[in-house]
């Protein structure tokens, strides 16, 4: 979506003037500088027999519009902290490990404002900064993997040591496995008598995950959340693979980063927790995250003290947005407040007008359905025209043509060609026939009517269009069609 005419042209080594005629043919007026809509690309992609594949605009401004790839410069290449998620079944520690790591490692001047569990911070260990992540489940994460969001870099898969592989950890293997990140199991528990860590690593290696010391590539530690033990174990084997990984980013670059928790705080309003995936984040900067933007406000780093940036891999709580984001929305500064009100907008817009094609789909579904059902005699028809006001005019007189008998009933009207969509949506309505006003099926699309048994009118005279089908339901009157 949202390509012109003549991009179009140039990206199939066509000139625009070929693209203006063949839609021009088919009645459709646009010029060079006009964006094509979808079912204008649907037809020039026939006319040419190329592939056009009309993306999802949310992706494209997630992903070019609002990213500058020119941002990233190698030369400016830093490692980053490495991130790292805790996945395991419910009650096997998760919670507590993620505490007590985080209580290990804070100065100890700084321990006694710990009260409260938080969903992401750094520690330092042999003066190397790790990030942690708590994601509410495994489910939350591989659906911020999917949204592109890369929360993580390293996954740790907490089993009791005292409860092996349960339901839930199978689950978490999957989604590990999915990710492509290292893994490490942690066995947690293991101050308790019950313990058994060999119970576990077999029951790992059952499932392809086999022990490093087995002879296998997964690092298996042994932990307690409670007394501690085998924590300083754990974080050396994360720096370890996180040196393998060699991960890199760019602190010059204008901050990109991914939302982990937000919510609407009262007073302060939409609070988003943030882990900095690229650049530097800064107090002043204005950003775009999803379809809310604003200028950030005010930081507050994972020890909830104010800071003014945030820099690789690091975390904290960002105020400004004019919205709550979603978690795994991608946050990205922009040069200008302008920049990132217009990505805002443009996404809003957007995603309202494919909430509408959802609603229409499903009112049409209902309609077939009626339809399908149907006492009353009726002529579902598709109207489709070359500009919006003979649209209504004939969509218009066409629903006046009715007696108790007999209706017209307008299945889809829009401005634009006859489509292969229009097919599909003809043949969902028994004898639905397709009204083309000032505009003509392509060639493929009529031997595809034919096919499937639908009746495709064009028309250039509105009195034409109308004398026919008062002709039509007439004929339906009889009980002939
Ligand atoms: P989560 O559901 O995976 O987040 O598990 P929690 O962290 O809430 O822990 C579940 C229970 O196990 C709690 O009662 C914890 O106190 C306990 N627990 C967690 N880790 C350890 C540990 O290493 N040793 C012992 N003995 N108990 C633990």
């Amino acid at each position: 979506e949202d390509i012109r005419v003549y991009e179009f042209a140039e990206a199939c080594g066509k000139s625009a003037s070929e693209v203006i005629s063949v839609l021009f043919g088919l009645g459709m007026m646009v010029t060079k500088n006009d964006f094509l809509k979808q079912d204008e690309l649907e037809i020039l992609g026939e006319e040419f027999e190329i592939e056009v594949t009309v993306k999802d605009a949310l992706e494209d401004a997630n992903y070019i519009e609002e990213y500058h790839e020119e941002d990233i410069d190698d030369s400016n290449f830093e490692t980053r902290p490495p991130v790292v998620t805790i996945m395991g079944h419910v009650d096997h520690g998760k919670t507590s490990l993620l505490d007590k790591i985080r209580e290990s490692k804070v100065a100890a001047g700084e321990a006694g404002g710990i009260t409260q569990h938080i969903s992401s911070y750094t520690v330092e260990k042999n003066g190397e900064k790790i990030t942690f992540v708590d994601t509410p489940g495994h489910a939350a994460f591989s659906a911020m993997r999917a949204r592109g969001a890369s929360v993580t870099d390293v996954v740790i898969i907490v089993i009791a040591a005292d409860d092996g592989v349960k339901p839930q950890t199978e689950e978490v293997i999957s989604h590990a496995k999915a990710s492509g990140c290292p893994i490490i199991v942690a066995v947690n528990k293991i101050d308790k008598e019950a313990a058994n860590i060999d119970m576990v690593k077999s029951q790992m290696a059952e499932r392809d995950m086999t022990p490093v010391d087995w002879g296998g590539d997964i690092e298996f530690i042994g932990v307690s959340a409670k007394t501690g033990a085998g924590i300083d174990d754990l974080l050396e084997n994360i720096l370890l693979q996180s040196e393998i990984l060699e991960l890199k980013a760019d602190p010059t670059a204008k901050a990109k980063a991914t939302v982990v928790e937000s919510l609407l705080e009262k007073g302060r309003g939409p609070v988003a927790t943030i882990i900095v995936e690229n650049g530097t984040l800064r107090v002043g900067d204005n950003i775009v995250c999803d379809t809310t933007y604003g200028r950030v406000k005010a930081i507050t780093n994972d020890m909830g003290k104010p800071v003014k940036e945030l820099g690789l891999s690091e975390t904290g709580s960002v105020l400004g947005l004019s919205d709550v984001p979603a978690a795994g929305a991608i946050m990205v500064a922009q040069d200008s407040d302008k920049e990132a009100k217009d990505i805002a907008t443009k996404r809003a817009e957007h995603e309202r007008a494919k909430e509408l094609s959802k609603s229409t789909k499903v009112s049409l579904e209902e309609m077939s359905g009626l339809i399908a059902e149907g006492k009353i005699k009726q002529l579902p028809v598709i109207i489709k025209t070359d500009v919006g006001g003979s649209l209504e005019a004939i969509k218009g007189s066409l629903e006046k043509i009715a007696n108790d008998e007999v209706k017209v009933k307008v299945i889809h009207a829009a401005v634009g060609g006859i489509t292969e969509s229009d097919l599909v949506l003809a043949s969902a309505s028994e004898g639905c026939i397709i009204l083309g006003f000032n505009v003509r099926p392509t060639g493929s699309v009529k031997s595809k009517a034919k096919a499937d048994g639908i009746t495709i009118n064009t028309y250039s005279i509105i009195y034409d269009l109308l004398d026919d089908i008062k002709d039509t339901l007439s004929g339906m009157m009889s009980g002939v069609i």
